[in-house]
């Protein structure tokens, strides 16, 4: 398969974990006979560094044209005047607003699987852990409250804030036939998370569910309210397959399913459009406390790409090679010093690279 990758490395850490991403894909092409041909554009304060702005038209069409983005992290430390003493639409992350918009990317997945290896790290006590969890949150990224017109009024002179949250039927629609189409790639089993006990745009939410659902009679639909999941999610993670949610209630259950996954090193995500198209990206963000010192865990990048290939290019064996690499690499013991415990075996960002490469078969 001939796919053409288009990179943004961007700033801090980013370059690093980009770059060892790129060795296991190419690890995977050398192998399994594809070709991947990269494209590297800027976006982040590398960008406004070299072109005044944290994405320009240009890389915007760049990566239009591509078949698919990875991305490492943009952004700077606090406190760097360079890039944050100007208004907020020419800062870093603006960029990553900007792409995300302007490649009509509405579906996030984010992941959130405990290594047994890591599983030290968890916060949840050891009868809760059980068996460990595999979840994804798709949650619904360019529409709800954080789009909705606001305004804050005085009224006989108090003050008043409004915010509106306005989901339509096709919104819905959409992102839920992506959470039911990866629900076929994994265990069949969807639960949407609503407050359909209290608001319209939830109740809407769970009628349009119900009839994706009916096209798709292997999986298994439960709904739950949002209230409840949070709960759940911490005291019984394991019973998670594919959680579909709206844009707010996503933002706030997929930190809560990180967090209990212990270690943000590890975790991948990706944006999708209506088509393949889609942005993969590691959950964390730049470290410029760490960046250039070879001590970033490229994981989170290298599982984007996993990533990558099973959702943007149907390359579901590629993808599960590189799972299984990771997990391989942890369980010989090797840790990058975020996940470091006692009696493993410390690795920087481009030994952990090659470890992984080396274990794609
Ligand atoms: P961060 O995720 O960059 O870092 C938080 C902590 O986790 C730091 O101590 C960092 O060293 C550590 N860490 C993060 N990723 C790691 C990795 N792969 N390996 C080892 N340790 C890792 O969050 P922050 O410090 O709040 O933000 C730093 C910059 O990143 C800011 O400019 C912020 O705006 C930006 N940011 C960008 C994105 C993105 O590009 N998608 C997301 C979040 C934050």
């Amino acid at each position: 398969m001939n796919c053409r990758i288009v990179t943004i490395p961007g700033d801090g850490i980013g370059p690093e974990i980009v770059r060892e991403a790129c060795k296991v894909l190419d690890r995977v092409s050398q192998i399994y006979g594809h070709s991947f041909h990269y494209k590297e554009v800027l976006m982040g304060g590398c960008s406004i560094d070299a072109c005044g702005v944290p994405l320009t038209d240009e890389a915007l069409e760049t990566a239009r044209q591509s078949d698919a983005v990875l991305l490492g992290a943009v952004g700077g430390a606090v406190g760097n005047s360079r890039w944050y003493d100007v208004a907020p639409n020419l800062r870093p992350e603006a960029g990553l607003l900007a792409i995300r918009k302007g490649l009509n990317l509405f579906a996030n997945i984010r992941p959130a699987y405990l290594y047994k290896e890591l599983s030290e790290a968890c916060p949840l006590k050891k009868e809760i852990i059980g068996d460990g969890f595999d979840m994804v949150i798709m949650r619904e990224l360019t529409g709800g409250l954080y789009f909705g017109e606001r305004h804050t009024r005085e009224i006989d002179g108090v003050l008043q804030a409004t915010d509106t949250l306005t989901y339509n039927e096709n919104e819905i629609r959409r992102i839920a036939i992506k959470a039911f189409n990866i629900a076929m790639k994994r265990r069949k089993h969807v639960i949407s998370v609503d407050k359909a006990n209290v608001l319209d745009s939830s109740r809407l939410w769970r009628k349009v569910v119900d009839e994706v659902a009916k096209d798709y009679p292997e999986i298994k639909l439960e709904h739950m309210l949002v209230d409840n999941c949070a709960m759940q999610l911490v005291m019984n993670p394991g019973q998670f397959d594919v959680i579909l949610t709206e844009n707010m209630f996503g933002d706030i259950l997929s930190d809560e399913a990180s967090m209990i996954t212990g270690s943000i090193g590890m975790l991948s995500s990706a944006s999708l459009n209506e088509s393949k198209f889609g942005m993969y990206e590691p959950s964390h963000g730049s470290a410029p406390d760490i960046a250039g010192k070879d001590l970033a865990n490229p994981i989170a990048t290298i599982l984007s790409a996993a990533m990558m290939l099973r959702y943007s290019f149907d390359l579901d064996k590629e993808a599960d090679a590189i799972e299984r690499a990771v997990g391989q690499v942890l369980t010989e013991g090797y840790r990058t010093v975020d996940i470091m415990s006692e009696g493993c075996i410390q690795a920087g960002t481009s030994r952990m690279g090659d470890l992984i490469a080396e274990r794609i078969v």
